[in-house]
């Protein structure tokens, strides 16, 4: 193949583009948006270190990709705040992850990798609408919705910082977290139960961490977005490699799939240039990974606030034990024999079977309907909140992400 063509310049796609367009191929990414990153409102995001042994820049430095192209901000110690609202704190002596910046300012990742694959001799077609059976790689990110997150960005004083929440009233089914780097905070709330009102969720969530933290909050701007949790039967299919989320590639569990999605562009690019056999890797290194994660999702979506909170102290008993709270996550994702019983189980009750446009039988897991539990009345702050949002958008506070 001489000219490669690849659906979506996003993680993904422009991780491909590069590793491709520096072997000496040529290159043409087709982006339906007018920028890398655009789907994306200046969110911050986390990039794991807890699925790999190895830490995530140094596999990228390895692949050929500079991590210094686009800002990063690591963190080995978060706060974890549990349902009943007793706040401990996970701790690693590593990193545990790094909070990146996703949008089109030049300091976000989507940005930082455009750059390299530019520089690489990538061409970029904005606003570009290509067929994707005209298409080589297809990463063209989320199609469907699974869940959803929903945030606010805010101007504050407090110092950096990460807090992870996890409560089922505020976030049905999954977690909060709020991120705060050099001035500028992100609360988000991700409803892994489908919502008509997902504003009511994020006000709520709001007033929660106001209370907890000295904010100082000055809203800017709402964003969100969602995500699509699938396993497909193959991940080459008719010549075509599918990557990233466009591949079903994320992690049931929490949503952190940006290392997937830049780790399968990788192998998708390799593939191509005759080095390994995309399929095989992709079922080596990640497939494992996603179906811990389905089986951790299934396992959350049995449980409520008292599910959770024995998770919190579970990890908190396994940190003081072992002197490290980064080895839960790992457990997490490491397959063992329990999980491999319950495989087939979860499965079967949790993913449906469909047959994509182009032709892929994907297991993908639906958004799960609401619980007469998540209908709960709003408290005077919430509601304050939510008003104060509105005169916000009424002198020009955007909002990129209304929720489903
Ligand atoms: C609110 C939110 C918070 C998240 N937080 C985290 C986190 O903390 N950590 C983490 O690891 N992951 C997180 N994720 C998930 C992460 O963003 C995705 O898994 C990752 O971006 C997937 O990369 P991708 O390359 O598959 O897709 P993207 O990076 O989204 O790229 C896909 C690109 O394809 C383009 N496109 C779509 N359709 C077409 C088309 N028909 N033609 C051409 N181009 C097209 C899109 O515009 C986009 O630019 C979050 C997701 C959301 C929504």
């Amino acid at each position: 193949m001489q000219e490669v063509h690849i659906l979506g310049a996003g993680l993904s796609g422009l991780a491909a583009a590069t590793i491709l367009a520096k072997a000496g191929k040529k290159v043409h990414v087709h982006e339906v948006l007018s920028d890398s990153g655009a789907r994306f409102d200046g969110d911050f995001q986390g990039l794991e270190n807890w699925t790999s042994e190895i830490d995530f820049f140094d596999e990228m430095e390895n692949w050929g990709l500079n991590p210094s192209e686009f800002k990063s901000d690591a963190f080995s110690i978060v706060d974890l705040a549990h349902p009943d609202d007793v706040i401990t704190n996970p701790i690693t002596d590593g990193i545990a992850f790094r909070v990146v910046e996703r949008g089109t300012d030049s300091h976000c990742i989507d940005q930082g990798l455009k750059r390299m694959a530019m520089e690489s001799g990538v061409e970029i077609h904005y606003k570009s609408k290509k067929n994707p059976t005209d298409c080589d790689i297809i990463a063209a990110g989320p199609k469907n919705s699974s869940a959803v997150a929903f945030g606010e960005i805010f101007h504050t004083s407090h110092k950096n910082h990460v807090t992870f929440q996890l409560n089922d009233r505020l976030a049905p089914g999954a977690y909060s977290y709020m991120i705060i780097i050099d001035g500028i905070g992100l609360i988000c709330t991700c409803l892994w139960r489908k919502q008509r009102k997902s504003s009511r969720y994020l006000n709520e969530t709001i007033a929660w961490y106001e209370k907890f933290y000295d904010l100082n909050r000055k809203p800017i701007k709402r964003v969100g977005g969602k995500g699509d949790f699938g396993l497909p039967s193959r991940y080459r299919h008719e010549g075509k490699y599918y990557v990233g989320e466009a591949g079903g590639l994320q992690d049931f569990m929490w949503g952190f799939g940006m290392r997937y999605a830049i780790t399968s562009g990788v192998f998708a690019a390799k593939d191509i240039l005759g080095e390994c056999d995309y399929e095989k890797e992709i079922r080596k290194r990640l497939v494992p990974l996603v179906k811990s994660s389905v089986i951790n999702r299934f396992f959350m979506n049995r449980m409520g606030d008292r599910g959770f909170k024995i998770i919190a102290n579970y990890w908190m008993r396994n940190q003081t034990k072992t002197g490290d709270g980064l080895k839960f996550m790992k457990r997490l994702y490491s397959p063992g024999i329990i999980r491999k019983l319950i495989w087939p189980i979860a499965k079967f009750s949790m993913l449906k079977k469909i047959k994509s446009d182009d032709g892929r039988t994907i297991h993908r897991m639906p958004f799960r309907k609401s619980l007469k539990r998540d209908d709960w009345v709003p408290s005077n702050r919430a509601m304050e909140i939510g008003e104060e949002w509105k005169n916000i958008q009424k002198s020009g506070g955007k909002i990129s992400f209304k929720g489903e």
